[in-house]
């Protein structure tokens, strides 16, 4: 792969900050853009810009012909069967809330909600939020974590009783860099008739995802972490789930017919969109997404496995440092600790020296309880992101220890 001409295309990234070169690590967070995208957003705003769906005239029809092939080229990316069911949201979160709210009608008092111990709150609260408006007659139910980041699968089959109605696992972790067995844990659930949902905020970007080959019923991304906008997401759902759920939001878009006495909804995927979506958002996803497939999958994913090795190999030389997810199949996320440094310290003087890395909870604070810490520094990989970058932040981390110890 060649970086430098792919770190051209990301012009964001060539700059100083605090007197030294930006080397953003704060992938998992978000990602940088790529000109294309930017230029996307401008033209459609330049040259596109109007309401879709609801006019005859040209521009009408130009934006809703553009934002439907968007759609057309997310079930493709993902391999969904239909485009029908692509549903275009805010992002992760919003895809989860819809899920979590339409589930209402298949998740009963009596039922059960099985999550994994290292779910990000967006996967945590609105499932905890569905057992709490039952009085507590919907049991939520967690899959431990091993010590080394890993989800011990024998221990999920005894979970999966017969009162539990959904598994909502992450597909990769944003604090580990667990790649989860999503294939098993799927074949697992279907075995017990238990539909799966995967948070793939993280998995987008840096993993293959075939929602066909994977066997999921559900699958939740954001755009702006797979070199796409912010304020865009997709909630995919397999047809047969998406038609006997109800509607979400009410509004314009998710109807079919009005009246005073009674409406009627609209056919998928628009009755899960009321309202002006975010048909730009939209475009430029199609934009990002086409920008990772012609810069080629494979190798994005060795490249950050490169930088990921590396970067945890350098780790490891420094003394005092903890690493928090060991698993075998990991992402291009490192969390670590250096003696009983504070993560918000180390991660100033980083910040002191034009690196920026993540420090905290990560929003996944149950996660931090189970390894008794506040909280821990994240140094996550993109395409873009090189082995001399990776040389700069080790001797920065060496530079702020010294400095802190
Ligand atoms: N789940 C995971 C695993 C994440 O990493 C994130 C983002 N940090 C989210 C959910 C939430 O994504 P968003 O804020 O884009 O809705």
């Amino acid at each position: 792969m060649d970086i430098e001409r792919i770190r051209k295309d990301f012009p964001i990234l060539d700059q100083q900050v605090n007197g030294q070169p930006l080397v953003y690590f704060d992938n998992a967070a978000t990602t940088q853009k790529p000109l294309a995208v930017i230029r996307r957003i401008s033209d459609y705003y330049l040259k596109e810009n109007s309401n879709v769906h609801r006019g005859v005239h040209h521009l009408s029809q130009v934006a809703t012909e553009a934002y439907e092939n968007a759609r057309n080229f997310v079930a493709n990316y993902i391999n969904a069967e239909d485009s029908k069911e692509i549903i275009f949201t805010r992002g992760t979160t919003e895809s989860i809330n819809l899920l979590a709210t339409v589930m209402r009608s298949w998740i009963l008092p009596g039922d059960e909600i099985v999550i994994t111990g290292m779910e990000h709150h967006s996967n945590l609260v609105p499932w905890q939020q569905l057992c709490e408006s039952s009085g507590g007659k919907i049991k939520l139910k967690v899959l431990p974590v091993n010590l080394d980041g890993t989800l011990d699968l024998g221990f999920l089959e005894k979970m999966l009783t017969p009162q539990v109605k959904l598994l909502a696992v992450t597909h990769i972790s944003n604090v580990l860099g667990t790649i989860n067995p999503v294939k098993e844990i799927v074949e697992l659930a279907h075995k017990k008739g238990v539909p799966v949902l995967l948070d793939g905020a993280q998995g987008i970007a840096h993993a293959k995802v075939d929602v066909q080959e994977l066997g999921v019923d559900f699958y939740a991304f954001s755009g702006h972490k797979i070199y796409g906008p912010m304020g865009i997401g997709v909630l995919y759902g397999r047809f047969t789930w998406l038609k006997r759920l109800p509607p979400y939001q009410f509004g314009g878009e998710m109807i079919d017919r009005v009246t005073f006495k009674k409406t009627t909804f609209n056919e998928l995927p628009y009755k899960y969109e009321a309202g002006t979506p975010n048909v730009v958002g939209a475009l430029s996803l199609e934009t990002a997404l086409r920008y990772v497939q012609q810069t080629g999958l494979e190798k994005i994913f060795q490249h950050e496995d490169k930088l990921l090795k590396y970067a945890t190999e350098k780790l490891k030389e420094i003394e005092g440092v903890r690493i928090f997810g060991q698993a075998p199949n990991k992402a291009a996320v490192v969390s670590f600790l250096i003696d009983d440094i504070h993560p918000y310290d180390l991660g100033m003087l980083l910040d002191q020296m034009g690196i920026a890395v993540r420090t905290g909870h990560h929003c996944a604070e149950p996660l931090m309880n189970f390894y008794c810490i506040p909280g821990t520094v994240r140094a996550s990989f993109a395409m873009y992101n090189t082995l001399k970058e990776v040389d700069i932040f080790i001797n920065a981390v060496k530079k702020a220890v010294g400095m802190l110890r």
